[in-house]
């Protein structure tokens, strides 16, 4: 059966280009019925850090790409590396290397006089003798003819000749394994069948072959997934916006808009656009993402949040919006004393692209409007205290607090007080009410805000 992995280096934050290769991974494993295995390739001890590793565990959890096992740790299993290294050293496939690094830089400078491609020429595959006081490096005996085919499901059938790929170091002089060796016992030893990766480790890919059939093994399928570019066709980088995946939690994207938005980098379903995680499993299949790179389009991600917002139910979207409203001081008391979160979040559902904005728009349920803050709050409210007099009469004496009463009362002021026009009630209203001078149409607003509230705010404005 299907076993797939997403194998992070914690060297900095999750990038989204990561997320995307570990969501096609994932998906794999789920549409095939398979197990997703979650390793941290943290053998590179200068660079990796537990801060990074605890990212990528936070940002994989809330995205819901949920692992079956792991997560494994490299560092965890170094006995395991060194005996398949003294396996290998006995079968002859590995042997020791004495040469000094002034050795090998020697060879390379004469292969490039004779004009020949650089290359360790495997001088210590036959010598016998031990040297005294030099700590040997441990290199594969890679073939020396013929050729390693990759048939990769993204990129088609990639070939390398044998003979440009010298013999690598599988472990330093220290006796640490080096990358792609672990990758490669850890690739056995998990079962994995589907090795889903970015490309840039395609060339890795030979090398990890001819290993893997040392040791015997039977090798996986590839599929090497292109990197994200940013808008201008560069790699995606900071500078081209925010790259952490938890950056795109902190911008107040959901995380199914998050993967819809990476599936669709480089992979099509028909003209369909929007796709739950369910749709995702179903009709995703690996050997149909595109080989080139695809560029990253902010306004679409905005685009396809916006419609995840609009699909959720108010419920549920109520539920992701929580923590944001964290962030404006809205605790749990005041969200008692306001209007039914759901009922706001249905308000504001149809417009909001992000749950930051959104949860912007709900303060004004639960906090006193700040109106200081608006933009050229006194344009709005200059001479105005006979029309908030007047509404505040008008709105009193309704007899029903709905958003048709209050429209019918607004309707009248307007054509009593401003030419008809309702915009010129509305907006001084908005920023009475909600200390901002955009909301959601303003009868629903007040209608859901409440009449005392909404009567009291108007009162303190006009003091
Ligand atoms: N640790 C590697 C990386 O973060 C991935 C290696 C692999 O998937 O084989 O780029």
């Amino acid at each position: 059966s299907v076993r797939t992995r997403f194998a992070p280096s914690p060297t900095g934050y999750l990038h989204i280009g990561g997320v995307r290769t570990a969501l096609y991974s994932w998906l794999h494993a789920r549409r095939q019925g398979g197990r997703f295995v979650l390793r941290i390739e943290d053998t590179d001890l200068e660079r990796s850090t537990p801060e990074a590793t605890a990212a990528i565990l936070e940002g994989m959890a809330w995205l819901g790409l949920n692992w079956d096992e792991g997560p494994f740790y490299q560092t965890q299993r170094m006995d395991r590396y060194r005996e398949v290294l003294a396996q290998m050293l006995a079968a002859g496939t590995a042997y020791y290397c004495y040469c000094s690094r002034e050795e090998v830089d020697a060879m390379r400078e004469e292969q490039r006089t004779r004009g020949e491609k650089p290359r360790y020429d495997g001088r210590c595959r036959t010598r016998s003798t031990v040297r005294e006081g030099v700590a040997p490096v441990i290199r594969f005996r890679s073939p020396d003819t013929g050729e390693t085919v990759v048939e990769d499901l993204i990129h088609g059938r990639v070939s390398f000749q044998n003979s440009e790929l010298d013999d690598l170091i599988i472990a330093r002089s220290d006796g640490t394994p080096t990358y792609n060796f672990c990758v490669v016992v850890d690739d056995w030893d998990m079962g994995i069948t589907h090795v889903i990766r970015g490309d840039d480790h395609l060339n890795n890919t030979p090398r990890q072959m001819q290993i893997l059939q040392a040791l015997g093994a039977d090798l996986p399928i590839y599929a090497h997934v292109p990197m994200i570019l940013g808008p201008d066709k560069q790699k995606l980088s900071k500078r081209h916006g925010a790259v952490s995946v938890l950056e795109y939690r902190e911008q107040g994207f959901l995380p199914d808009a998050l993967l819809n938005f990476l599936i669709r980098l480089g992979w099509s379903h028909g003209d369909e656009e929007i796709f739950s995680r369910e749709q995702m499993i179903e009709f995703f299949q690996i050997d149909t993402v595109n080989k080139a790179a695809s560029a990253f389009n902010p306004e679409k991600l905005l685009w396809i949040n916006a419609q995840h917002m609009q699909r959720l139910s108010p419920e549920g979207l109520a539920r992701h919006l929580r923590p944001y409203l964290d962030a404006h001081g809205i605790t749990e008391a005041s969200l008692a004393q306001g209007p039914d979160l759901s009922a706001v979040v249905a308000l504001l559902q149809e417009r909001a692209k992000t749950l930051v904005e959104m949860a912007g728009a709900a303060s004004m349920f639960y906090l006193a409007p700040v109106t200081g803050e608006v933009k050229d709050v006194e344009k709005h409210l200059h001479g105005q205290g006979a029309l908030l007099e007047s509404l505040l009469q008008h709105l009193e004496a309704l007899p029903v607090w709905t958003a048709a009463a209050i429209h019918s009362a607004i309707q009248e002021l307007a054509v009593s007080h401003a030419e008809g026009k309702m915009g010129k009630i509305a907006q001084p209203l908005r920023v009475v009410v909600a200390g901002r001078a955009v909301s959601p149409p303003i009868d629903g607003t007040l209608a859901l805000l409440g009449k005392d509230e909404t009567l009291a705010r108007i009162r303190h404005a006009r003091s």
